[in-house]
């Protein structure tokens, strides 16, 4: 059984860029407008993300980290209408199974936060009252300590840089989504890369990509009815340096399907003709498909790149 969910874990969680992606989500999830995420030795040793949320409930606790517990769905319906990125209740228990972890947690009807250790399978080991604010703090510490092989891989510098890299990417992949959000990314205690509070999706791509980048770009709007889809985005003028297909343009892409960031193959090449990003908020989407739900598969894919056929393609962009 041990080696059953070690095996299972380790597909869940391949990386520190896993673990951020996960740990950052499950804030997002309870409504944060802060998070810290602090990595030692590129996230091997200790990776930290911090948020201001809602705090997990003393009720809640015993079961957070054992696998298939989730407090965000209560029933099958639910599923059909997601607006949480998480679902499976496999992050936290995922991780316990590869790393310690410590979790501290404070919701709005606690006097103080109080300290969870955690073990392997996910229950509770120890508690002792802390001293942090609203909010929750999960730490993870020697991640793949179980699997040295994989431990191993990681520790190259050349993927050690890369996976820090990686998860500056998805920090603004979500900066740029959630504008109101205050987002910080420190390594070995130096500040690494941030994002303050904005209003809206303009400011917050100047302040992820930079102004003279987010000056090229027009704003781009699209509803309709039966299918249902919204579409929106900020896309580059037709004539301005970003309109090319080289591979440059994929890093400065950024999709959602309802604000999740997603890489999907199809959309990514139809962006690649007219945008820099798009958000479509209603489109029919399933993201059941891959563990990590960065793939997904969109009921009205055909729709979509057909009217996107009509929009595109190369020189004749109508905004
Ligand atoms: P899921 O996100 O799919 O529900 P996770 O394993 O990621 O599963 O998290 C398990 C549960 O732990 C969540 O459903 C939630 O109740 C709680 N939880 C985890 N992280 C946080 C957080 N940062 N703030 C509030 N609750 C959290
Ligand atoms: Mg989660």
């Amino acid at each position: 059984l041990e080696t059953v969910r070690l095996l299972s874990s380790s597909q869940v969680i391949t990386c520190v860029l896993n673990v951020v992606k996960e740990l950052i989500e499950n804030s997002l999830d309870a409504s944060s407008s802060r998070i810290e995420v602090k990595l030692e030795n590129y996230g091997l040793d200790r990776i930290e993300v911090r948020d201001d949320g809602c705090g997990i409930k003393t009720a809640d606790v015993p079961a957070m980290a054992l696998k298939h517990y989730t407090s965000k769905i209560s029933c099958h319906e639910d599923l059909e209408h997601l607006n949480t990125y998480g679902f499976r209740g496999e992050a936290l228990a995922s991780i316990c199974a590869i790393s310690e972890v410590v979790v501290t947690t404070r919701t709005a009807d606690d006097d103080v936060s109080t300290q969870y250790t955690l073990d392997l399978n996910g229950h509770i080991v120890s508690k002792r009252p802390s001293h942090l604010g609203q909010g929750t703090t999960v730490c993870v510490m020697r991640l793949f300590k179980n699997l040295p092989v994989r431990r191993q891989y990681y520790s190259s510098s050349k993927k050690c840089k890369e996976e820090l890299k990686k998860v500056q990417d998805l920090l603004m992949a979500y900066a740029i989504i959630k504008p109101e959000l205050r987002i910080t990314l420190t390594h070995n205690k130096a500040m690494f890369w941030q994002k303050a509070k904005v209003s809206d999706h303009r400011a917050a791509l100047v302040a992820v990509l930079g102004a003279a980048s987010v000056a090229s770009l027009l704003p781009f709007q699209h509803r309709q009815e039966q299918p249902q889809i919204a579409i929106e985005g900020y896309f580059p003028k037709p004539d301005s340096d970003l309109n090319s297909t080289s591979s440059s343009t994929s890093d400065k892409t950024f999709i959602y399907v309802n604000n999740r960031p997603v890489h999907h193959k199809d959309i990514l090449k139809v962006c690649f003709e007219i945008c820099d990003s798009f958000n479509c908020s209603t489109l029919h989407v399933d993201v059941n498909l891959t563990p990590d739900k960065v793939q997904v598969l969109l009921e009205n894919k055909s729709v979509l790149i057909s009217l996107y056929g009509s929009y595109s393609v190369g020189n004749d962009v109508h905004i």
